[in-house]
């Protein structure tokens, strides 16, 4: 099992990420479509934080113009808390209540333990009935855990 919070599944080579210092949360800026100096972010990625000039590096969205990335021991560090998580929904791309969703899916992996293991399994689980459409399960630490020890040895 991955060690919760800390270790990552590179969504690009599908590789662990041993700790916060090797990866990085991939996005890219557009501009504030209100002229506002406040640029917004789309299609957050959770990345290794290898070199990306490289052609073999773990980058989603290489060759696109406006790609930033924030490294993951930012994000999770003990001073922050969770005050960078929440600073980055704002700053995602809609002026709306409305979180999209691949930000969310990131927030998800780096706040709610064992959620970036266990979402592997998620369809699985669902087939099964052993989660069912309670969406409170897909954040439950003990399920989660459960969804993991029970699937992952298939
Ligand atoms: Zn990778």
């Amino acid at each position: 099992m991955n060690k919760p919070l800390t270790e990552f599944v590179c969504d690009c080579c599908g590789q662990i990420i041993k700790n916060p210092n090797e990866g990085v949360l991939e996005y890219i800026e557009v501009e504030n479509p209100k002229g506002s100096e406040i640029y917004l972010g789309k299609e957050y990625k959770i990345v290794h934080n290898n070199n990306y000039t490289s052609k073999d590096s773990c980058r989603i969205h290489r060759n696109k113009i406006g790609i930033r990335d924030l490294g993951l021991n930012e994000l999770l560090n003990d001073d922050y808390g969770t005050g960078a998580i929440i600073t980055l929904i704002g700053t995602s791309e809609n002026d709306s209540i409305v979180i999209h969703s691949d930000l969310l899916e990131c927030l998800r992996r780096l706040t709610v333990p064992y959620y970036d293991e266990a979402k592997f399994y998620f369809n699985e689980a669902l087939e099964d009935g052993f989660i069912g459409d309670n969406q409170l399960d897909f954040c439950k630490v003990s399920k989660l855990k459960e969804i993991i020890m029970r699937y992952s040895r298939r």
